[in-house]
């Protein structure tokens, strides 16, 4: 598969300068027609697997000496993150760069929201400014689909709420696959705060659309009642749900969304459902742990198991950059006038 290279004619048109041309991939058949990402549950599998192929062309742009594509020249993305973010904003930050985009980064603390502006009031700024494609993290489930209604740009969820988290699904999705070489037919266990995890919701949606068999893990009071409906099997202990599986998921505690205290302590949530080598080893010898970040060591995962063998990491951060500039690209095409 080839990746955007830069070409003069491409410069002058704006356009993105080639398309991913492996035709042997089902998925690149495909047109991508969408102007936004909200979330996952949306897609269909061709259209998961349009943005994982390219994202797989992209991945090589990471490793040119010159780590630049002309195909976002001229383009504006807007950065707008009311909640904190280190990796998400960065990695998206990084893609638009590498794409050749214009890049402004716009974060609650130190904006007029601290000083009164209403969403709204916020939005019709923004789009007063005509960018080009709008990032946005929300702790309310729901923004980024307001965004999308309201604004001609193209809009991607960054997270919103315990809702979505689509581009952090899809760099899992292409983490997993790399290091396994598939998706369908895996086990995945997903472990923590489930109620409260955006992550959880998209990834399930994922994993379970492209095949795989999805087990989630988590104290009573992080299991929503109605989650085995969406395709999963429930487990109530750590042990039940690493036993033989492919990739483990671990996740954070939400405590920023949890209304009441949902367990007693960290000590005793990371004496219960903290990934250590000894769990770890009740999986498949050659599974792979996976994390979103941030992480609490200590309390879902010991450093042993993070730093460890298993630990696909910060391999998942590499290919976050990948699936933001795929994600871009696409939606980028889905813009152009179709004359
Ligand atoms: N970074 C991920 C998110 O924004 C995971 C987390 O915060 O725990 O949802």
């Amino acid at each position: 598969m080839t990746v955007p290279v830069d070409r003069p004619g491409d410069q002058a048109s704006g356009r993105p300068a080639e398309r991913p041309s492996d035709r042997s991939a089902p998925a690149e058949s495909m047109a991508w027609r969408r102007k936004d990402l909200l979330g996952i549950a949306e897609l269909s599998v061709e259209e998961i697997e349009l943005i994982l192929s390219t994202a797989e062309s992209f991945a090589e742009v990471a490793r040119r000496p010159v780590k630049k594509v002309p195909t976002l020249r001229g383009k504006t993305v807007v950065n707008l993150f009311f909640e904190p973010s280190t990796r998400t904003r960065v990695s998206f930050e990084i893609a638009a760069q590498r794409l050749s985009a214009d890049v402004v980064n716009f974060s609650t603390a130190g904006s007029s929201q601290s000083k009164g502006d209403t969403l709204r009031d916020t939005t019709h700024n923004i789009a007063s400014m005509f960018p080009d494609f709008v990032v946005v993290r929300h702790a309310h489930h729901g923004v980024p689909a307001m965004l999308a209604r309201e604004l001609a740009c193209g809009v991607v969820n960054a997270g919103d709420g315990s809702h979505e988290h689509p581009t952090q699904a899809l760099l899992d999705a292409l983490t997993i696959r790399r290091r396994k070489g598939r998706i369908a037919g895996l086990t995945v266990a997903l472990v923590g705060d489930i109620a409260h995890s955006r992550v959880a919701r998209s990834n399930i949606h994922l994993l379970t659309r492209l095949g795989a068999h999805v087990r989630v893990a988590g104290p009573r009071t992080m299991l929503p009642a109605a989650i085995a409906s969406m395709g999963v099997e429930v487990c109530y202990t750590i042990e039940e749900a690493v036993a033989g599986a492919d990739a483990i998921v671990m996740l954070r505690l939400q405590l920023e969304r949890q209304r009441s205290v949902l367990f007693p302590s960290l000590g005793e949530y990371a004496a219960l459902f903290g990934l250590n080598p000894a769990r770890l080893a009740l999986a498949n010898p050659e599974a792979i742990v996976l994390h979103p970040g941030p992480m609490n060591r200590g309390v879902e995962i010991t450093s042993e198991v993070a730093d460890g063998p298993h630990s696909a990491i910060l391999e998942q951060v590499g290919q976050g950059v990948a699936v933001r500039m795929a994600v871009l690209y696409l939606l980028a095409g889905a813009q152009r006038p179709t004359a």
